[in-house]
């Protein structure tokens, strides 16, 4: 068996273990455990080890140790481990995407769609040497020059929520990684195996034991990280409370942080729109992934006299959404991450009916044949949702797509400019001039026109503004260099220059 086949059948150990120092660690004997399930069938896969506070340190010590080095390291020579590591995931990428859904639950098409999109950004990393490139001033006064450079920060730690378990990490660590920072990732503990078979593919491609560590666990792990004197950067992705807290606690003691929260992502479909390409990206954008996506459309805002022959259109379609286990090639639609979640999304339908919005597609009854324990929800549709109803202001984060009417073009604006989250949002027009005025004042960090979901490509950057993130840098692309680093401006003079002798007052060139 080569490493990497060994590390599949580590996957499948019963214990989701910690990644310290280059190897898997056991926990210690009084660790404390959480549930792993497989969603489709409801049963628990496998436990995962969550880490005390003295694992924690263990893992940033190693890290911290393995810094200067790593620092070091030509950026070329960084950049060679990122190829070879991409070469690795290609290979891995049928294993990769199999344990994703096997713990989140999703479609092992999108398993494999996540996946490649996170690749992306080790691709973005391989160009590591352009990136880094300084500026240089020549002659900025008489025999004086000037340059700046980008250093890494150090110890850089990732949080990260159930919904990638692979892609969000690899929004952070290729970059992170290849700026010359070592990286430890605490992963979402409902679906916590992917991050262990990325840490033995990083190993694989050449990456010096403790540049890159996995600590498993829950708020115990987290606050341990948050309080590390040695962590000098936070990445985070989840829920907007949790972004929040990490944010407020993390930059109180003085770290870099950047936290990207919730969201509600709406789609204006004005009354000019091709029906036939909206409907689809409605679907997709919705029901994909049962809505567990930040950049999913949870609400559709049909303008003038759109409405009706839309809501036709998706009442016909949403039951026709094949909704079985994601390891079924015919399957468009998975259970939801885990029976806690089931509950809380059914729960917002629930409400939804209470509050008055018409449900014209309830999902709430679906069986699926064998798999009648699994965390399955049919694809829910709600006519007449209104600002103020909890499923209006709220994030459900499942597979629930509200309509809101609105009469013009302004009144469509108004509502997601004054929505709390500001993640993505698109608008789905023939009319430029409409699409135009709307991405220039729209109160969003990601836009699309025509498009559902406008996920930045790698070499752009990702994120979201209001409620959506906290902080001031997106992550991956240009701004993700700009989080992993920090500037640093040399002037020098050579004794062959001119000599002033003692200056007393502020240095102007000359
Ligand atoms: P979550 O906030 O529950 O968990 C995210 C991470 O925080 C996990 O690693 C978890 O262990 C940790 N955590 C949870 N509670 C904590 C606490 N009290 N203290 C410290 N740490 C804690 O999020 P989730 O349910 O895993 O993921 C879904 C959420 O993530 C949704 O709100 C979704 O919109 C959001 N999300 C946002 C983006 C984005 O780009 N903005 C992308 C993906 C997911």
């Amino acid at each position: 068996m080569g490493s990497s086949d060994q590390s599949i059948a580590a996957q499948m150990a019963s214990i989701v273990n910690h990644w310290v120092d280059g190897a898997e660690c056991a926990p210690s004997a009084d660790a404390r455990y959480g549930e792993v399930f497989n969603p489709a069938t409801g049963q628990v896969a496998r436990r995962v080890a969550f880490a005390s506070p003295a694992e924690v340190d263990a893992a940033v010590q190693s890290a911290a140790r393995a810094f200067p080095a790593w620092a070091a390291t030509p950026p070329l020579r960084r950049a060679r481990v990122m190829f070879k590591f991409k070469e690795l995931l290609e290979r891995h990428t049928p294993e990769l995407a199999a344990l994703i859904t096997s713990e989140h639950g999703k479609v092992l098409s999108d398993a494999e769609g996540e996946i490649t999109r996170g690749m992306e950004v080790v691709e973005f990393a391989c160009g590591i040497p352009q990136l880094l490139k300084g500026e240089y001033s020549e002659q900025v006064g008489t025999g004086i020059d000037m340059y700046s450079i980008r250093q890494p920060l150090g110890v850089c730690v990732g949080i990260t929520p159930f919904n990638f378990p692979a892609m969000v990490p690899m929004w952070m660590f290729p970059v992170a990684l290849a700026t010359g920072n070592c990286f430890v990732l605490k992963p979402s503990e409902r679906d916590p195996s992917a991050s262990l078979l990325i840490a033995r593919l990083l190993k694989e491609a050449g990456l010096p034991d403790g540049v890159f560590s996995v600590v498993q666990g829950d708020k115990v792990a987290v606050d341990a990280l948050l309080e590390h004197p040695q962590v000098a950067a936070v990445s985070f992705v989840g829920s907007t409370p949790i972004a929040k807290y990490i944010h407020d606690t993390a930059s109180a003691r003085g770290k870099r942080v950047q936290a990207l929260g919730g969201a509600k992502n709406h789609m204006v479909v004005m009354p000019d729109a091709d029906l036939d390409q909206a409907v689809d990206a409605l679907i997709g954008a919705a029901y994909g992934s049962a809505g567990e996506r930040c950049m999913a459309v949870s609400i559709a805002v049909a303008v003038g006299g759109v409405a009706d022959a839309l809501v036709a259109r998706l009442a016909e379609r949403v039951p026709k959404i094949k909704v079985a286990d994601g390891m079924d090639p015919a399957a468009e639609m998975g259970p939801l991450v885990t029976r806690t979640h089931f509950d809380k999304v059914k729960g917002y339908v629930d409400t939804g009916v209470a509050e008055g919005a018409k449900l014209v597609v309830d999902g709430r009854g679906l069986s699926v044949a064998g798999r009648e324990q699994g965390f399955f929800l049919g694809g829910c549709l709600f006519d007449d949702v209104k600002p103020g109803m909890r499923i209006y202001n709220e994030e459900i984060f499942g597979p629930v797509l509200g309509i809101v009417r609105a009469d013009s073009f302004d009144e469509a604006l108004r509502l997601i400019n004054e929505h709390e989250f500001g993640n993505g949002c698109a608008i789905f027009t023939r009319d430029g001039d409409a699409a135009r005025e709307f991405a220039t004042r729209v109160q969003i960090g990601m836009v699309g026109v025509n498009v559902p979901i406008p996920v930045p490509m790698a070499f752009h950057s990702f994120g979201g503004w209001k409620a959506s993130l906290f902080g001031d840098h997106h992550m991956h692309g240009p701004e993700g260099v700009r989080f992993y680093t920090r500037y640093k401006a040399i002037t020098q003079r050579w004794p062959t220059g001119i000599r002033a002798g003692a200056e007393f007052v502020m240095p102007t060139m000359k």
